[in-house]
């Protein structure tokens, strides 16, 4: 599989720190508001990715955080009157809704900012210990960027040349930085904001240490693939990759990979512009499944537009693949028998599809070619599966459909081949999260009792080598 690192700026041969295993992190949204569209990209975009990993055998450890401490958050608790957790508590709940609507699945670790301040404080104090950050007279704690060999590796910048641009705004020393660039790791408390007390001042940490942070504890200190949009390559991938290589004396993460934006009728969304359109907006227009298709169709690193005319073309798509689902089903009802010689050879014929498939999915996740394959695999079954033909074809076709659209996270048959509805399927696909997590963190309690607890509501977990599986007592 290759992969386009955004470091090296190429295409790479992908290899795993650990053989079978991956260790993603994702950068994922602040929560002081309903998420949009453009927010859903990258969750869409990298569940894909590891669903796509997952197929091919690997286990996935998957960490994708809440920033649950900012000042959005602050400045919308302050308007309504209440605490800032009533905030951001509300809005992780409504993106996790969001997030099974799309079918996006959970990660295996949702960490959470405030709940993580003593594991920011202790990299801090690393980071001072070194030489690599300071505190100023207020308190205020500096990453000291020309400390850092490395800096601007990934966005391709470099630091003299940004400090020449901006020699016109020398700020330097009016707020205790030693440098311009040097950026904020721990902030003093201002009135009416959380805070948390620390060996420099109350306060709460800057947005950059928390990513570091919590990659370290759930990932370890080197990652596979580190991903988000690509408004996030500088600064905050940047400060992450100085945070941590400064802090671990370790490569931070292998890869590093970004989706590029979403605009909407060829602008730039944004809240100024008034053009902003929340997924749960759109979900009461359309089945989100439809924005999942919408965002699939195009490669994750090409600049997408979102525009009316174009979801109601990505709905009718979809509803094509969905008929000829529909129809496999129907035949399949009636069917019988075993495959004639001459279905053995179309079969192997349809095949092609699925090699096509993961050919263009391992040439950097392209799911927008991925998608063509899965519309020539419909053309095939639409010629080629009729009244005449056996159970046996009919169903090596549904599970070549099937496998192909459930890895790129669509569902297109009526009813999921266990029969279960999508809210139960959520639910376990959460509690099998948890419990590798909790078996990661060694707490075999928890992850016991997450076990007895499904089994109490009637469902098995089976640990298998392709991972875990759960069926109905
Ligand atoms: P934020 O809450 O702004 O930190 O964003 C969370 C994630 O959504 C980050 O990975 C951003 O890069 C991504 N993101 C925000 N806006 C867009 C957009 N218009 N298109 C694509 N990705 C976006
Ligand atoms: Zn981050």
């Amino acid at each position: 599989m290759k992969l386009f690192n955004t470091l090296s700026r190429r295409k790479e041969e992908f290899k795993p720190i650990e053989e079978g295993k991956i260790r993603m992190y994702v950068c994922g949204p602040t929560v002081y508001n309903l998420i949009h569209i453009g927010n859903a990209r990258p969750m869409i975009v990298f569940d894909t990715f590891r669903r796509y990993m997952e197929y091919r055998g690997y286990d996935v450890n998957y960490v994708s955080n809440f920033t649950d401490v900012d000042d959005k958050i602050i400045k919308a608790a302050l308007e309504e009157g209440v605490d800032p957790t009533v905030i951001s508590e509300r809005y992780i709940e409504e993106c996790k809704k969001d997030m099974a609507g799309m079918n996006v699945k959970p990660a295996t670790t949702h960490p959470q900012a405030t709940k993580e301040i003593q594991g920011m404080i202790d990299m801090i104090q690393t980071l001072i210990d070194k030489g690599h950050a300071y505190a100023a007279a207020d308190g205020t704690v500096y990453f000291r960027v020309h400390s850092f060999d490395g800096y601007g590796k990934l966005s391709h910048k470099n630091l003299d040349d940004l400090e020449a641009g901006h020699r016109f705004i020398n700020v330097t020393g009016a707020d205790g930085k030693e440098d311009e660039f040097d950026f904020v790791l721990w902030k003093p408390k201002k009135e009416g904001e959380p805070s948390w007390p620390s060996p420099w001042c109350d306060g709460r940490p800057g947005w950059h240490i928390e990513c570091s942070v919590m990659s370290k504890k759930y990932l370890g200190e080197e990652i596979d693939i580190h991903a988000g949009g690509e408004d996030l390559i500088f600064p905050h991938h940047e400060n992450e990759i100085a945070q941590s290589e400064a802090a671990n004396g370790k490569t931070f993460s292998r890869y590093w990979v970004h989706n590029a934006f979403l605009n909407i009728d060829g602008e730039k969304m944004s809240k100024s512009l008034g053009n902003f359109r929340t997924v749960r907006g759109i979900s009461e227009i359309y089945d989100l499944q439809v924005l999942r298709f919408f965002m699939l169709q195009a490669h994750y690193r090409k600049t997408v537009n979102f525009a009316p005319d174009i979801m109601e073309a990505a709905k009718n798509s979809l509803d094509r693949i969905r008929t000829c689902a529909q129809k496999l089903d129907e035949l399949l009802a009636k069917a019988s028998g075993t495959m004639s010689d001459a279905e053995k050879d179309s079969r192997n014929e349809a095949l092609k599809f699925m090699d096509r498939f993961n050919e263009v999915m391992d040439d950097d996740i392209n799911t927008a070619d991925a998608i063509s394959t899965v519309f020539d695999l419909v053309k095939f079954v639409n010629t080629n599966a009729t009244a005449e033909s056996s159970a046996e074809y009919l169903q090596a076709l549904r599970d070549e459909l099937f496998t192909l659209t459930d890895v790129l996270g669509l569902t297109v048959f009526e009813k999921a081949d266990s029969g279960v509805d999508a809210d139960l399927e959520a639910y376990v696909l959460g509690k099998i999260e948890e419990r590798k997590a909790a078996k990661k963190a060694k707490d075999f309690a928890l992850a016991d009792a997450i076990r007895a607890e499904l089994l109490d509501k009637g469902i098995v977990l089976e640990d298998t080598r392709e991972g875990v599986k759960w069926k109905k007592k």
